[in-house]
């Protein structure tokens, strides 16, 4: 199944304390491709006691970790990065198989995530703090930064490299430790990344994963342990309150990215071509299952009817198969719960008044044995059907049509998520206007692509707290120390 390089990178035992770990009990939970069904390997299944284990450890060694100096961890995180992208072709493979995304995706998504490791170990150096004017002339006023501790990450199969990056590498950067646990559909890219970070030097103890199947069980002792003194979690939002009143008791500090309902609105001035290639990328990358994907697509009445038909001919190019194929564009979901999922909400819709204007033919062989579902564009989708209140979450676009800018603001804003929002138009005014109007962490105005280490990602809303990259995403690895000094 795999042709790796260096085989060393497909890793099964958890790692905890610099030492590759079975279970205590030594059970397993089977890892399986979702282009295929097939059972790719097993992986250790930690539980609770484990995972107390990984966190006594961190909170040891965070301790050494934190006395290195600012260059010392940065130069340790550039050596990690620098070993991601040596092994971006292996590391691809590995998500592939795992995940299902097509592997130039995958190669995409190895870079994005080293790039917030290489991001972090720059930033590393400039935790900078303050010297404030004082109220009288015998005090002064400084402000440091310190590492706010153990910090747990859950993170979601939908990008498993690059979530996990982004959230280790600034944790390392300020001097923390981090117990992760990567979804349980795609533990492997974790567990190579954390055998690069071994290769690169980063002392043991520092990066814990703990691979299970029972994420309520690791999750309850991550949140619940009062050695953790932060969470950081990529999800759902269901799970996301749910986490919350978890770390309620311990007022543990939180970031939180969760779930989205992107808007993508073209208005009548648009480059219709430049929004169809924006629709294509921010809908049907990683087969429509990521947080910032399109979701809502409100298109202006006058080229409702141009938009579609250029959309359904850009559609008509997407190929649907195994992510290890030789130009597949769309790959499978990442379970046939998934596929149901999309399929109760397109028959939502078509209950509700729309109608499918184009759907892909699939390879029957291939739908049969994994979890497909064949890209689809529906027309006249009611904005009260579920498509448009809920994150699809699979390869589905459904259009609406719209008359005014106000009315568009309306149905944008109607949503209790606000991570990301799209917009195409020439007129400078608009633009101006939707950048304070529209409620979203994100907004990408004549661009389907948003999302880079240098530019601080995340949502208002239901949508979550905090912000990852950047120069802001040290910020939630960090406490401020107010020190008065007295003359
Ligand atoms: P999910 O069910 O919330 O799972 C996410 C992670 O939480 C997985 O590691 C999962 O582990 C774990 N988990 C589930 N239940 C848990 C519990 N009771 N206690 C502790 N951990 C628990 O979400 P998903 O469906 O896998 O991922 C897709 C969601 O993530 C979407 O809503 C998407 O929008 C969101 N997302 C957001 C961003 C962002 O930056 N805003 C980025 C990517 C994805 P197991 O899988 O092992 O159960």
């Amino acid at each position: 199944m795999f042709n790796l390089r260096n085989s060393l990178l497909l890793r099964t035992q958890a790692f905890i304390d610099g030492e590759w770990c079975n279970a205590d009990t030594h059970k397993t939970f089977a890892v399986k491709n979702p282009a295929t069904g097939e059972i790719i390997t097993q992986v250790a299944d930690l539980g609770v006691t484990e995972t107390r284990r990984a966190i006594v450890v961190a909170a040891r060694t965070q301790q050494v970790w934190a006395q290195k100096t600012a260059k010392e961890r940065s130069q340790l995180l550039r050596a990690w990065f620098d070993l991601v992208m040596q092994h971006q072709d292996d590391l691809a493979q590995i998500l592939t198989i795992e995940q299902g995304k097509p592997l130039a995706e995958a190669r995409g998504e190895i870079a994005y995530g080293a790039s917030y490791i290489e991001w972090f170990s720059e930033e590393a150096k400039r935790i900078y703090g303050d010297v404030i004017a004082p109220p009288s002339v015998d005090q002064r006023i400084l402000v440091i930064k310190q590492p706010v501790g153990v910090v747990a990450t859950i993170t979601p199969w939908n990008f498993p490299c690059a979530m996990l990056a982004r959230k280790i590498a600034p944790a390392l950067a300020a001097g923390c430790a981090v117990v992760a646990k990567p979804a349980a559909e795609t533990p492997l890219s974790a567990l190579a990344l954390a055998f690069l970070a071994q290769q690169a030097g980063i002392p043991g103890g520092v990066i814990n994963i703990v691979t299970g199947a029972d994420s309520a069980a690791i999750g309850s002792e991550l949140t619940g342990n009062p050695l953790v003194r932060k969470l950081s979690f990529t999800g759902s939002t269901a799970v996301g309150k749910q986490l919350i009143q978890q770390c309620a008791p311990d007022v543990k500090r939180i970031t939180l990215e969760l779930g989205g309902n992107a808007p993508f609105i073209v208005f009548d001035d648009a480059d219709l071509d430049a929004a169809v290639a924006g629709a294509m990328v921010s809908k049907f990358r990683n087969a429509g299952q990521t947080c910032v994907c399109a979701n809502r697509f409100y298109i202006h009445r006058s080229v409702y009817a141009q938009f579609s038909e250029k959309l359904i001919a850009a559609m008509n190019l997407l190929s649907v198969g195994n992510g290890m194929g030789e130009g597949v564009s769309v790959g499978p979901l990442i379970s046939l719960a998934a596929v149901k999922k999309v399929q109760v909400l397109v028959d939502d819709a078509l209950a509700r008044g729309a109608h499918i204007a184009y759907q892909a033919t699939l390879d029957l062989t291939e739908a049969a044995q994994g979890n497909f579902y064949p890209p689809t564009l529906l027309l006249n989708v009611s904005p009260d059907s579920a498509l448009t209140r809920q994150e699809i979450f699979g390869p589905v676009a459904g259009l609406i049509a719209f008359d005014t800018d106000q009315q568009v603001i309306a149905f944008a804003n109607d949503s209790e998520f606000g991570l990301a929002a799209y917009c195409y138009t020439q007129n400078a005014k608009r633009i101006k206007h939707l950048s304070e109007v529209l409620e979203a962490g994100m907004l990408g105005i004549n661009t389907g692509i948003i999302s880079n280490e240098m530019a601080p990602f995340g949502g208002i809303k239901q949508s979550g707290w905090g912000r990852e990259g950047s120069l802001y995403g040290i910020d939630d690895y960090v406490s401020v120390k107010y020190l008065c000094e007295r003359f």
